[in-house]
């Protein structure tokens, strides 16, 4: 069982990745039982119960889920962390494309997509890397 005391609450982790030709891509839609407000999970004793898709530390390593600066894969030999930036060009497109693979609806793609254009001002693309134990 991984020591939970290390995680900072950043929710980063609790956000949907998508692996496009091998790549982890770090989206900007949240698990639907994400608290935004408190990057807590809503229903984290039931979490894997109630969400399949919710992986413990050793699994959302292995599947690059855990973002670079995150205290579970900090300094982690051979880690990848997922990519979290977009793209430098064509990063409306690629948010689209991000969306149209989850199955995104309309409310929820302008919700994020603010949010995903500021997540990508000013940066290059950064690899950084589902949830702790
Ligand atoms: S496990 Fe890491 S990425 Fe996830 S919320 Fe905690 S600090 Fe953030
Ligand atoms: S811990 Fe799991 S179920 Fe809870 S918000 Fe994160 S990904 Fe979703």
């Amino acid at each position: 069982m991984a020591d939970e005391s290390l995680c900072r609450r950043c929710g980063r982790c609790c956000h949907k990745k998508l692996d496009i030709g091998g790549v982890v891509y770090m989206t900007p839609f949240p698990c639907r039982y994400l608290d935004e407000e408190t990057n807590l999970c809503k229903v984290y004793d039931r979490r894997h119960e109630v969400n399949p898709d919710c992986l413990g530390v050793e699994e959302g390593i292995k599947r690059h889920a855990f973002p670079a600066d995150c205290p579970y894969v900090r300094g982690l030999k051979g880690y990848v962390p997922p990519i979290e930036e977009p793209p430098a060009k064509g990063a409306e497109r690629f948010f689209d494309l991000l969306a149209d693979e989850l199955g995104v609806g309309p409310e929820e793609r302008e919700r994020y997509k603010a949010r995903w254009k500021v997540r990508g001002k000013g940066k290059g693309r950064r690899r950084e890397a589902s949830s702790p134990d």
